[in-house]
């Protein structure tokens, strides 16, 4: 067993926290992959597999998927090479139960959360947020109609694919999905908190703001020894990520 292999790190927050576009500036700036389970479960809703048409019913109502089928997901995903020296996980876990599975698994493989990094946006501020997003299934992109008014073609601006919604964003589900994240979510900062692993940042920023502030919590945890003196262009080495060898299981 290699020390320090599978050192994750948490992006925490609700549904429009940000996570998102911060996830993948950090993953690219940590050189780790950004794991999303709602990424996941999308892409196993288009391609129809059995754990797609079982989570849809759940996913288009705002509910969380039962925690065996999200475990199950993300070890699977956390067993693949690109993942033993370390991972962004964003929306997982969502719940305690998932939360202490992930501990476990980690614990067998001599890994364990290195930062639960909270994105701490108020609830209102998260459904105005939500109600006005849209994105590209070309390039990922996302666009906010609340924040900038939208290409009049309704084409990304990047790759010229037609802009959607996602079905669980019109507004009749996003007031359901924050309320089920806050209810179901409290715990697992606690959860985080009591093993002082939590760092709640201020969500309520712009994102280059948030993103700042990401760094300086990442840099905060860094031995100094790790640190590269390029900052705050961070390398993967300052969270201490050791080599790649062998996957989770
Ligand atoms: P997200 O893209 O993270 O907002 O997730 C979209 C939807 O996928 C959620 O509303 C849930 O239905 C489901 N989902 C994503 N991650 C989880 C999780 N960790 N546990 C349960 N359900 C999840």
């Amino acid at each position: 067993m290699v020390a320090g292999r599978y050192r994750v790190t948490l992006l925490i927050g609700g549904p429009g926290a940000g996570k998102g576009t911060q996830a993948k500036y950090l993953s690219e700036t940590l050189r780790i992959p950004h794991i999303a389970s709602g990424d996941l479960l999308r892409d196993h809703r288009r391609r129809g597999t059995p754990l797609g048409r079982a989570a849809q019913t759940y996913m288009d109502r705002g509910d969380l998927v039962p925690d065996g089928l999200v475990v199950d997901l993300m070890m699977n995903r956390l067993a693949a090479p690109d993942a033993t020296r370390g991972a962004l996980l964003d929306g997982f876990p969502r719940t305690v139960a998932q939360a202490e599975a992930l501990d476990t698994a980690l614990a067998r493989h001599d890994g364990g959360v290195h930062a639960a990094l909270y994105l701490d946006v108020p609830a209102e501020v998260l459904v105005e947020r939500l109600c006005g997003r849209w994105f590209c299934g070309g390039c990922q992109q996302t666009y906010n109609e609340r924040i900038e008014p939208l290409p009049s073609d309704m084409r990304c601006s990047a790759c010229g694919t037609r802009l959607g919604q996602r079905p669980d964003d019109r507004c009749d589900v996003i007031e359901h999905r924050v309320e089920v994240y806050f209810h179901e979510t409290a715990p697992v900062l606690s959860h985080y908190s009591g093993r002082r692993l939590l760092h709640r940042l201020n969500g309520n920023r712009t994102p280059d703001d948030v993103r700042d502030a990401l760094l300086d919590a990442l840099r905060a945890l860094a031995a100094p020894r790790e640190l590269a003196p390029a900052l705050p262009s961070m390398s993967h080495r300052d969270v201490a990520l050791s080599p790649s060898r062998g996957g989770l299981g």
